[in-house]
């Protein structure tokens, strides 16, 4: 992370079907940055079939404009041949007024190791707001969202839920 960014809040949770992924952080003054990069690196505590990923935002400058564009990879570094499926949502808002004014969401079923989601955004703060100073502070939120994963154990829910059920009719008979 670079000195003029900081970090508010890091967590992971799991879910049914899945395992999701959460950074928020905020930059300031972001119209005057020329190139900030962002980089992570998380493995999902999975049962099942646990993956490995690193994700980079970069923010840049655009040259010649007087705008800042966005690039934002999410690749599979683990060696499990087994495809899974990966969402990632980011959205940005001013740190004083809590609607973002940016948010994008990409998705890519499939990923196998090596795989990515590559997307580039070309401007994400449009011009006539870089000036004012309400976008002196920024808030940034990046939702990741890796599934299919550990449907396996959602299977052996269902089949162990089906056997207790038929347990209990047998024992009301
Ligand atoms: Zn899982």
């Amino acid at each position: 992370m670079a000195a003029s960014d900081k970090m508010l809040e890091n967590n992971e949770k799991d879910l049914n079907d899945g395992h999701v992924v959460h950074y928020s952080y905020y930059v300031r003054n972001l119209n005057t940055i020329q190139r900030l990069p962002y980089k992570r690196r998380f493995t999902t505590k999975c049962q099942v079939l646990s993956t490995s990923w690193r994700f980079k935002m970069l923010f840049q400058q655009v040259p010649g404009a007087d705008t800042v564009s966005c690039s934002i990879t999410l690749r599979r570094t683990d060696g499990v041949k087994i495809p899974v499926m990966a969402s990632m949502s980011v959205s940005l808002s001013r740190a004083t007024h809590g609607s973002p004014f940016f948010s994008e969401e990409f998705e890519k079923n499939g990923i196998l190791p090596g795989e990515e989601i590559q997307e580039s955004i070309a401007e994400v703060i449009p011009t006539e707001h870089m000036r004012t100073t309400f976008y002196k502070k920024i808030d940034i939120a990046v939702i990741i969202i890796i599934r299919n994963c550990h449907s396996m154990i959602k299977t052996d829910l269902e089949r162990n839920l089906r056997a207790q059920k038929k347990r209990m009719m047998i024992s009301n008979i």
